[in-house]
């Protein structure tokens, strides 16, 4: 297998030149692992959570929710994440650097890189310390006593503090889920990798609520389904794997937990969570707001159902989909550089190209992208060379590229190129919208599969 020519590096600079991401208050200086998605980013981060909708709302059995980012600070007192959601905090009294204490085996010393922290000659580490990840603000213009707020640090507990009011108001029963996409917030001591770790991120989350003894089994069915989410939408099967957490990597309130792990160019690192957290939830709320929350069957059984927990960030997906389709080939003694993204992910499915500018070209280019704007993404670029048009869609992975040339006025066909192969076929024009709505909802493999 050639080797891979992705590196962070070339992804971070093909989404500022191609306006996906930007740094964010770049005009200030920035602010530090903060980013800011300009118009293609939000296409193609858009793209990932309508999969993700589709995913989920394409069963009978999950309904959606949108909670508040801000909450009563006694949900966050009853999650334990008030007192618990900390990650243990080193620093080196001699390079002043400060790390996560857990993930010291993977850090480089800053003084000496080919060592861990705390290996180097001159390392001088604290105790490791707790360290609150949640960002606290005031609610009120005033700041006094009991007007503290905190932003939340995942979606999932707007779900479980709204259980009640969905079981009353959806007439679901378990087994059932709730789903929600939306932004979370955490102090990270130690972001980066572009947007692999931010302090402000999006969570696709869903909370699947079973009869306790269903469990395990709705446990193995969310790790695989989430695993064949990822790979349907065209990640390589070898760059993806499932790895389940030994005993003493699990949460507080887990008592099974699996990340779907890509490959990064940072090697293999967690994409997604799955996690079997139990009743410990919906009975932490329970406790803290003093009202019982549980499923009362007709036979009058009460149980407090168990969770299943499939948890994925946006930006992550983002990430892995864009190190996946980055590619460079060699064309006519040129590089091409070309995101190779499975077209419904892809941020723009197809670009109408007149040849020239002239001679009723642009006329009914126009034509076709008006028909074709109808039904997908479609944009209509009629500057510069064709040549320059095509790399130009190539890096922001479009997958189809429409040419109006001088026989098409003639005879009212059009030449499609594929994204991927190159391969050019002539068509009549009014075919192509049909043929690009099938092509679409074909299943798809990446090219670079088995390259
Ligand atoms: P990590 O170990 O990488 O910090 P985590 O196990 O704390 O992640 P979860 O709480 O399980 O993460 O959150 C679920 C998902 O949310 C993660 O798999 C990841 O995709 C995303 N996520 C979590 N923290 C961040 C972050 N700081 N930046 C971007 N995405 C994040």
């Amino acid at each position: 297998m050639p080797e891979d020519v992705v590196t962070m590096d070339k992804i971070v600079a093909l989404c500022k030149r191609r306006g996906f991401i930007f740094p964010s208050s770049e005009i200030y200086g920035g602010i530090g692992s903060t980013y800011d998605y300009g118009h293609y980013g939000v296409l193609l981060k858009t793209a990932v959570k309508n999969a993700w909708w589709n995913a989920m709302l394409g069963r009978d059995d999950i309904v959606a929710l949108d909670s508040a980012l801000l909450q009563h600070p006694r949900v966050w007192e009853a999650s334990g994440q008030l007192a618990g959601v900390t990650d243990p905090l080193v620093d080196c009294r001699t390079c002043k650097a400060r790390f996560r204490a857990d993930h010291l085996g993977e850090l480089a010393c800053p003084r000496k890189p080919s060592k861990h922290p705390g290996e180097g000659p001159e390392c001088d580490l604290t105790p490791a310390r707790d360290f609150n990840l949640m960002f606290e603000t005031t609610v009120g213009p005033v700041k006094e006593s009991g007007s503290a707020a905190y932003l939340r640090p995942e979606t999932a507990q707007g779900i479980f503090i709204n259980f009640k009011n969905v079981l009353q108001f959806s007439r679901k029963k378990p087994p059932f889920g709730i789903a929600q996409v939306g932004k979370s917030f955490r102090n990270e001591i130690t972001p980066g990798n572009f947007i692999f770790r931010t302090r402000e991120f999006e969570q696709m989350e869903m909370e699947f609520f079973v009869p306790p003894a269903e469990a395990p089994e709705w446990y193995e069915h969310w790790k695989q389904a989430r695993l064949a989410w990822y790979e349907e939408l065209g990640l390589r099967p070898d760059h993806l794997r499932l790895r389940e957490h030994d005993a003493d990597e699990l949460s507080h309130y887990s008592s099974g937990t699996a990340d779907v792990e890509y490959l990064f160019p940072i090697g293999w690192s967690e994409l997604e969570g799955i996690a079997n957290r139990g009743d410990f939830d919906l009975k932490a709320h329970a406790a803290g707001s003093g009202k019982p929350i549980e499923v009362v069957e007709q036979d009058g059984t009460r149980y407090v159902p168990y969770v299943i927990e499939p948890a994925a960030g946006v930006g992550r997906s983002v990430l892995a989909f864009l190190a996946d389709a980055y590619d460079e080939e060699d064309l006519d003694g040129e590089t091409r550089t070309v995101l190779k993204l499975h077209p419904r992910l892809a941020p723009v499915k197809v670009a109408v190209l007149p040849l020239v500018k002239k001679d009723g070209q642009p006329e009914l280019a126009a034509e076709l992208h008006t028909a074709l704007k109808r039904r997908m993404q479609a944009e209509y670029d009629e500057g510069g060379s064709i040549g320059k048009r095509y790399r130009r869609q190539d890096e922001i992975g479009t997958p189809w590229c429409v040419t109006i040339d001088h026989q098409s006025l003639e005879d009212r066909t059009v030449t499609i190129r594929d994204r991927d192969t190159l391969a050019q076929e002539r068509v009549p024009i009014d075919d192509v919208p049909d043929l690009l709505s099938a092509r679409l909802a074909a299943s798809w493999t990446s090219p670079k599969a088995g390259a």
